[in-house]
């Protein structure tokens, strides 16, 4: 007991007065722990619901719900749906009664449910709310004005067609244009398990279950209609007083259809939430995965993804392109054997930090790695159509001092000269015929997977950045897969 208890324990015999504008005190330990709102088809913690009020108002409340309990319960019990009303010890500490206690509810006999007995229990009772009576009744007005739906049953079974014992009894139901076809209320207490469990029955059955609300704000989301939403591809359907009158007026079951439209913000995807209302007859339904949805969100969603994808690609290609351009402009402009000055260490270095953002290595200098230096010049030698950073008069002595001093580097220079289109003049410039003879020799020795020319397989990420697509080329040569490309 603490402090105010003893206070008001202490007046038991006499009268317990209490502030008027104190908050009401709940029991300890209610029986009734949990009770069905019916007027908003909510469930409530006995605890919480009445320490939330003031005492005043808690006693007004306590009048109306007794006043209401034989013709329109507030309040039902979360575990066996009898109605239940306020009373209060002599403490007047409040708790929740059935109106006819005769032991057959757990919470007063506090038998173990589990979790499932539970949940069915309480989703059942949520039939009792007016929240869902209304919305069922809404639903019933629409398809009775629709001629193409007819056998319109509320609140009846509908039995598995593959086992006997298996049945169901969806809120409506109705023979339309796609066959038998359910349709559930969803209310804010509508449990993952339950929407799961008749999702594969229904599916089961070939038949189309259809979700309704009564009423959806995206702003005010709960998990469980989330649950609803992200399952029917963020489309969530509604039936109210205004779409029931516009289906009485056209004869037609009408509905109104939210949903996300995905937009694209820069490299973003995100969404804005739009409503229309529509002809049923006009919904894409799909059996199989129990849709029913009218905005295609999931394929719009996935086509912008593909262009932003696609954007992404194009401006990184542009960025290596132009890196690219820039190397080989360094490489051009720069005077071969002589130490780099200011203007070029500070060049490198930079590009050295950019490509390496890109996964390429470049030697710490320009000037420090042979076989790098070598690799560079064969390619921007055919690139260029003329020796670059070798004092040679014709390409061909370039490919000979490649083959000769860096064999590693013949392949590389080999796509280069087919990339610029110099195999011709290589052969104009092969007057002896040695080149002729050599390439072949390169290409047999090759081919029969030996190692003499065989490219190194460091330097493959590079060649590849200097010229696009040969990676898989000089890969299938090597059969080592080149992980990082650190020249130096
Ligand atoms: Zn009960």
């Amino acid at each position: 007991m603490d402090g105010a208890e003893k206070q008001i324990g202490s007046a038991i015999g006499g009268n317990v007065t209490f502030n008027p504008l104190a908050a009401a005190l709940p029991v300890d330990e209610p029986a009734i722990r949990e009770a069905l709102d019916c007027d908003i088809g909510e469930f409530v913690d006995a605890k919480a619901w009445i320490g939330g009020q003031r005492y005043e108002e808690l006693i007004a409340q306590r009048v109306s719900i007794r006043e209401r309990l034989y013709e329109k319960p507030r309040f039902r019990c979360s575990l066996c749906s009898v109605p239940v009303y306020l009373v209060a010890n002599q403490l007047k500490h409040f708790f929740f009664r059935h109106i006819t206690e005769d032991g057959s509810c757990p919470a007063e006999t506090r038998s173990a449910l589990s979790r499932d007995e539970i949940l069915a229990r309480k989703y059942d009772g949520v039939r009792e709310s007016e929240p869902h009576k209304r919305i069922k009744a809404l639903i019933v007005r629409s398809l009775s004005a629709d001629p193409s739906f007819s056998e319109i049953l509320s609140e009846r079974q509908w039995r598995s067609s593959h086992d006997e014992r298996s049945r169901r009894q969806p809120d409506v139901q109705a023979k339309g244009p796609l066959g038998r076809t359910a349709f559930e209320v969803q209310l804010s207490t509508t449990f993952l398990d339950v929407v799961a469990g008749r999702r594969s029955f229904y599916k089961q059955e070939g038949a189309l279950l259809v979700w309704v609300m009564g009423n959806f704000d995206p702003e005010y989301r709960r998990l469980t209609t989330d649950d609803l939403l992200f399952t029917n591809n963020s489309n969530i359907l509604v039936v109210d007083g205004e779409t029931a009158n516009l289906s009485e007026a056209e004869c037609q079951f009408y509905v109104r259809c939210h949903f996300r439209r995905p937009m694209r913000e820069g490299d973003r995807l995100t969404d804005r939430w739009e409503s229309c209302v529509v002809p049923f007859s006009e919904l894409t339904c799909e059996k199989e995965a129990q849709h029913c949805w009218y905005f295609d969100y999931d394929r719009q969603a996935s086509a912008l993804r593909a262009e932003i994808d696609k954007d992404l690609q194009e401006r990184e290609r542009a960025k290596l392109d132009a890196l690219r351009s820039e190397l080989f402009s360094f490489w051009l402009s720069r005077k071969p054997n002589t130490a780099p000055d200011e203007n070029e260490v500070r060049s490198w270095t930079t590009l050295l930090g950019a490509l390496s953002d890109h996964g390429i290595s470049l030697p710490p200098s320009p000037d420090g790695d042979s076989g790098f230096i070598a690799l560079m010049n064969g390619v921007a030698s055919a690139k260029e159509g003329k020796p670059v950073g070798w004092n040679f008069k014709h390409l061909v002595e370039v490919a000979h001092r490649i083959a000769d001093g860096y064999p590693q580097h013949v392949v590389a220079f080999g796509h280069a000269a087919r990339l610029f289109k110099r195999d011709e003049m290589l052969a104009e410039q092969d007057r002896t015929g040695k080149w002729k003879r050599r390439s072949a020799a390169i290409g047999a020795s090759l081919r029969k997977g030996q190692p003499d020319f065989a490219p190194d397989p460091v330097s493959i990420l590079l060649v590849d950045f200097l010229m696009p697509g040969t990676k898989a080329k000089l890969e299938k040569i090597t059969s080592v897969p080149s992980t990082h490309a650190p020249v130096a």
